[in-house]
């Protein structure tokens, strides 16, 4: 804008400052050839009468008068004749001079020139003028103003077209700053408000412009930032949402890109890979992370097959975990394949169940084969041979009698197991307070003859105020069961202890059934109250035992809140213990 307007204003100027110097020009070669008509007849007269003396005194008075130079010039040979401001003796030859020249030629001759006579610019008017009948002579009149006015007219001009220019320059400046100002605030603030936009702050809202233009472009910015808000809140809940169903999945889930490494995994699939997983990084490869043959083998296949094909391995071993793992495509809007979904689902819980299950069929029915069979066998052979020997049919009978009521004891345990497992049982179970020492005064009173048989003393130690919320036929049944055992591994002449205490730190009850008896191995330790476990087969069989008793103390606990421990040494005896809470 500057630039324009400089340039307007030189082109303005100087056309401004030719056309004044050419309106001067015009007015002074007017005003000269108005005042040579004036002069040139009397001139012309005195030229004609050869009074050159009267001539150049009139010229002079004239010139001074009229402040002009005048000069008369031979047209012959061109030599000054009179001269309003210099002497002609010392002039030179004007023949030369461009205006005389084009007088001469019939012209009217007009020159701006610095005169070397009187030492200024002057402007020179020349006209041809008759004078030589009757022997006179034809003359040039030449009339000449100096130019020191009109130039000085011209100066002031100059100078008012340079102040007019310059204020009209620093309005145009001033307007153009103004109005520039105005557009490139609103201009930068939309800039930065797009790079916050593109950069994921749709929050501020840009105010209204002072620039009336720019209000629908601010708008309209303003407009866009505000849905662009409103979709990135939709999204983002959107993404909570997900992220919550995702993370609170019981199934593990893990997303994989085509070079296996990790987009996504969540938290049920951190924890079933291992606590080492869960700073797991995205983008880390699956198999530097986990290092599991199954899984791994898994994941191969599933990168290069299509179809979902559902596997099962074992994914830890401590604690044992068995997960079945199913994998379906990952694909992008396009539908072009990106990675693999891995979705894990602990099956531990389940195989332990079915194989718990399994082996519990498998040993009823070994546990019940044998007096089956025992009897079965008796049956037969007292069928076959008769029975006329009573020595040795009572013999057979007592036989089958013994294992007749193993099979009713093993049948028992079984009913009894079943009954405690079922998940009512728990709740509807009867309880009341009842004060321990009678209930173990009981179980020492059913093992007396028992104990006493192997010299084995049974002592206890429990205060009689002791009082615990029980079933008591359970409890008693219990406590029992612990004693049986005690009983029948320990060797004579040992000492069993039953004793009954409140844990004052935990409002807990403990009965404990130490025996000085053989002690357990420590690697059976962990399994010794499971179904049908023992730590020697023959001894337990030959000893009466169903395998169960166990079993049943621990279900007891379990129906009453509590739990059951054990604590053994190898050649110094066991110590059996009840917690009810
Ligand atoms: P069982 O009918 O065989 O005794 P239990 O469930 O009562 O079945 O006991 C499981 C196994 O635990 C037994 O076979 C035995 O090996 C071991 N056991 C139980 N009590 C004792 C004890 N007091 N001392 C040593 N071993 C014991």
């Amino acid at each position: 804008m500057i630039a324009i307007q400089l340039l307007v204003a030189i082109i303005f100027g100087t056309h401004a400052l030719r056309s004044a110097r050419a309106f001067h020009h015009q007015q002074t070669v007017q005003e000269l050839s108005r005042l040579t008509v004036l002069l040139r007849d009397s001139y012309a007269e005195l030229v004609k009468a050869g009074d050159i003396q009267t001539l150049d005194r009139l010229i002079k008075q004239h010139g001074r008068e009229g402040g002009i130079r005048i000069t008369v010039i031979d047209q012959e040979d061109g030599r000054p004749l009179a001269d309003s401001h210099g002497d002609v003796a010392t002039m030179d030859n004007h023949l030369g001079r461009p205006e005389v020249r084009m007088a001469i030629n019939g012209q009217t001759g007009t020159a701006n020139r610095f005169s070397d006579s009187v030492l200024i610019e002057m402007m020179y008017y020349a006209e041809f003028v008759p004078a030589r009948s009757d022997g006179g002579r034809n003359i040039i009149l030449r009339t000449a103003v100096p130019m020191t006015e009109v130039n000085a007219d011209l100066r002031r001009l100059l100078g008012t077209l340079g102040i007019a220019g310059l204020a009209v320059l620093l309005i145009t400046v001033a307007g153009v700053y103004i109005v520039s100002r105005l557009f490139s605030d609103t201009i930068s603030t939309l800039s930065h408000r797009a790079t916050a936009l593109a950069a994921g702050d749709a929050h501020h809202p840009i105010e209204e412009p002072s620039a009336r233009e720019l209000v629908p472009l601010v708008q309209a910015v303003n407009d866009m930032a505000g849905q662009l808000h409103d979709r990135i809140v939709q999204l983002q809940a959107n993404q909570h949402e997900h992220e919550a169903i995702l993370q609170s999945m019981n199934s593990g889930v893990i997303a994989l890109d085509l070079d296996q490494r990790v987009v996504r995994l969540n938290r049920s699939a951190s924890e079933m890979l291992g606590s080492h997983v869960e700073g797991l990084t995205k983008g880390r490869l699956l198999q530097e992370v986990v290092r599991n043959d199954g899984l791994n083998r898994f994941v191969q296949s599933a990168m290069h097959e299509h179809a979902r094909q559902p596997a099962e391995f074992r994914l830890r071993s401590d604690p044992e975990t068995i997960v079945q793992a199913m994998s379906s495509p990952l694909t992008d809007a396009e539908g072009r394949r990106v990675g693999i979904l891995i979705v894990l689902n602990d099956v531990t819980a389940i195989r332990r169940l079915e194989s718990l299950r399994s082996d519990f069929a498998a040993n009823v029915s070994h546990e019940l084969r044998t007096p089956i069979t025992n009897i079965k066998g008796y049956v037969e052979t007292m069928l076959e041979v008769g029975v006329d020997d009573a020595e040795q049919a009572q013999r057979f009978l007592d036989i089958i009698k013994r294992n007749s009521d193993r099979l009713a004891a093993i049948v028992e345990d079984i009913l009894s197991l079943a009954w405690l497992e079922q998940p009512g049982t728990r709740q509807s179970l009867e309880r009341e307070p009842t004060l321990l020492a009678p209930v173990i005064k009981s179980v020492v009173t059913q093992f007396e003859n028992a104990a006493h048989a192997k010299r084995i003393t049974l002592n206890t130690n429990v205060p009689d105020d002791l009082q615990v919320l029980m079933n008591r036929q359970l409890i008693e049944q219990a406590i029992a069961n612990y004693a049986s055992n005690a009983i029948k591994y320990s060797p004579p002449d040992t000492t069993i202890t039953i004793t009954a205490i409140r844990r004052s730190d935990q409002d807990e009850i403990e009965i404990a059934v130490a025996d000085q008896g053989p002690g357990i191995p420590r690697e059976h330790l962990p399994r010794i109250f499971e179904r049908f476990y023992r730590v020697d087969k023959a001894r337990s069989r030959e000893l009466g035992g169903t395998g169960l008793g166990l079993a049943i103390v621990k279900h007891i606990a379990l129906v009453h809140g509590g739990r059951v421990d054990v604590h053994s040494t190898v050649g110094q005896g066991s110590i059996f213990r009840l917690i009810l809470t």
